[in-house]
């Protein structure tokens, strides 16, 4: 099957009512492109639920800061077009910024408090440029379900919340994270790192483990789980914490002591580069 691309909304957005017509289901994975397996877990997923997938390649301005890596974020439309076109691919949307942003450009959206944590805090700003691009991404393409990685644990719950709170009738997904053999969370930024930022990077995901294996040994005060985390991240001498948060996993609130289910979410500069890993700690059934 070939793969469509679309550059205008406009001339997607007929698409679209057209494939409705037809009685077809619509799932959208938006992404900012430079795909890997963590990004084809949610195409095959989408291609699974649903009669029509699109993808979205859309490196968004809106939401990087003046200071971070808009400009030199990887971009390889060639390899991410025939990666969808082997995943059966119907439509990959790769607008241009003016597409998206013309102009006199003035309409932004803020979900509020559970963005004032987490990257929220570390980033302002940029769940505002998020919530904007996928809300236009929605209107364009009316997906009827739309994945997300649970990577981006706080994204995840900033869409789910913009969508319920706006009445989008869209079913929000979030799919698992896909690790590198060594359990580095698979990102686009993995490139930036060199060889000795890629093997201290692992020290996220161990201390994301270790947390873990503390609440499941019956730890459960997040003072005592982080500050055991930090001396893993803290031995590597290119890795900088940025945070270590233990929080709810609807509303993003810090836990001092952990109940039933929270989220372990880290963000960390390896070198120049920041990435952001979670783990989630559920209480077994008894
Ligand atoms: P990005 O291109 O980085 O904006 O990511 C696009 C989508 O892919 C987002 O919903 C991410 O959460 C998801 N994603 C990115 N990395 C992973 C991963 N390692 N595992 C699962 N989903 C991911």
């Amino acid at each position: 099957m070939v793969v469509k691309i679309y550059r205008s909304a406009r001339s997607l957005t007929k698409k679209v009512c057209d494939v409705k017509k037809q009685g077809k289901t619509i799932g959208l994975v938006p992404t900012m492109g430079f795909l890997h397996e963590g990004h084809m877990s949610l195409i095959r997923r989408a291609r699974e639920d649903t009669d029509c997938v699109m993808v979205s390649i859309f490196v968004n301005p809106a939401q990087f800061g003046p200071k971070e890596d808009f400009k030199k974020y990887p971009r390889d439309f060639k390899r991410d077009f025939s990666l969808c076109e082997k995943e059966n691919v119907d439509i990959v949307f790769a607008p241009k910024v003016e597409e998206m942003y013309p102009e006199n450009y003035a309409t932004y959206i803020n979900v509020e408090k559970i963005t004032d944590t987490l990257c929220g805090a570390s980033r302002p700003g940029h769940f505002r440029g998020v919530a904007t691009v996928v809300a236009k991404l929605f209107n364009i393409t009316m997906p009827d379900i739309a994945y997300f990685g649970q990577k981006d644990i706080q994204q995840a719950v900033v869409i789910k919340k913009m969508a319920e709170d706006l009445n989008m009738s869209v079913r929000i997904k979030a799919m698992p994270i896909v690790r590198e053999k060594d359990g580095l969370a698979m990102s686009s930024r993995n490139i930036y790192l060199n060889l000795e930022e890629r093997m201290q990077a692992q020290s996220i995901y161990k201390s994301l483990k270790l947390a873990k294996e503390l609440f499941d040994s019956g730890e459960r005060d997040s003072g005592k789980i982080i500050n055991k985390m930090r001396k893993v991240i803290d031995k590597q001498s290119e890795a900088k914490i940025d945070y270590i948060k233990i929080v709810d996993t609807k509303g993003l609130k810090d836990m001092k002591k952990i109940s039933d289910e929270a989220f372990v979410a880290a963000a960390v500069w390896v070198g120049k580069t920041r990435l952001i890993d979670n783990i989630i700690l559920r209480q077994r059934p008894k």
